[in-house]
């Protein structure tokens, strides 16, 4: 307090309560999103490079804020996460993304194939596999057409706990990938134990690929594996047209990025597929 001298004053950093203010406000606006109906999904294409055709699309959260507009997932996930609120928001675009994916089979799309992210804390609930199977049972879609995306993080994780809730997913016929593969513990020990349908090669791989040697060896060594593995290669963050062509060369099966579509809203996906279908 004032009486204490001016020395007390230094315990009140002016950046730190800031900042821990916007925290503090970012988590009271974030604990009244879902009820307010606030969140959106923008789905982003996963091309087939073999067949030329749109396999699926990634849900990827965003938070339609009614004064700050749209905020980014890197700017709320990482407090969601921290909070426990990763996982009733998770959960909900979980169930969504499922019933859009629906949606759009009953419409005459091709089988579609959505792939939802999940975050550690989301996978460690008891309950997970229950909730896979909800998500699937009030959409009523197929389970070939969800992938669930995990990090090496989790996948590695050599708890019995963690591989039992694997196989319980595989044995729904659900899929999944590793997502930002290459970025986490470089044990690849679990992919012996596990066999995942798809690897994700991380976008910090594919950023410098064409003017990078390092890179470019370690995503030929990574598309390589993968096929010996029988496991599915994927790209993300695809940008030019060299980084394509490189890939195309190399035979990865699929990529993800700009050069084809940014995410976009679900209503602007399903234009996409629709001019896509009359190809
Ligand atoms: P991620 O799962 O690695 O998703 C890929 C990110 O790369 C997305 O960012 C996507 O918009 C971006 N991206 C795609 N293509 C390109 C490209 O060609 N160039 C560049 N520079 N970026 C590209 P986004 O949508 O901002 O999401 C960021 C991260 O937030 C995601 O990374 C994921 O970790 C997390 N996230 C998003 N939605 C969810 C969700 O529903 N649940 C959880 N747990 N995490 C989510
Ligand atoms: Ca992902
Ligand atoms: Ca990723
Ligand atoms: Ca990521």
């Amino acid at each position: 307090s004032k009486e204490k001298g001016g020395n007390s004053y230094h315990y009140y950093h002016p950046e730190m309560n800031k900042r821990s203010l916007h925290r503090l406000n970012l988590e009271i606006h974030l604990r009244k999103a879902l009820e307010r109906n606030e969140f959106v999904i923008y789905y982003q294409p996963i091309v087939d490079l073999r067949q030329g055709t749109v396999f699926g699309m990634e849900a990827l959260v965003r938070w339609q804020h009614p004064e700050w507009g749209l905020v980014s997932p890197g700017e709320f996930i990482p407090l969601a996460e921290e909070t426990g609120l990763i996982v009733p928001i998770g959960n909900w675009v979980l169930k969504e993304a499922c019933i859009q994916t629906k949606a759009w089979q009953k419409k005459g799309y091709p089988s579609l194939v959505v792939s939802v992210n999940i975050s550690a804390i989301q996978f460690h609930q008891i309950h997970f596999v229950q909730i896979v199977m909800n998500a699937l049972e009030e959409s009523g879609l197929s389970p070939d057409q969800l992938c669930l995306e995990i990090t090496e993080n989790v996948a590695m994780n050599n708890v019995p706990y963690i591989i039992e809730t694997m196989q319980r997913i595989k044995a729904l016929g659900v899929r999944i990938s590793i997502d930002d593969f290459g970025t986490g513990y470089s044990s690849l020990s679990y992919l012996k134990r596990f066999r995942v349908n798809t690897l994700k090669i991380d976008q910090s791989f594919i950023r410098d690929l064409t003017c990078d040697e390092d890179n470019a060896a370690i995503v030929t060594a990574l598309i390589a594996m993968s096929h010996r593995l029988k496991i599915k290669s994927l790209a993300e963050g695809v940008e030019t047209k060299e980084q394509l062509d490189f890939l195309m060369s190399q035979g990865c099966d699929k990529i993800q990025g700009f050069v084809f579509s940014k995410p976009i809203p679900a209503a602007d996906f399903e234009l996409m597929i629709q001019k896509n279908k009359q190809l």
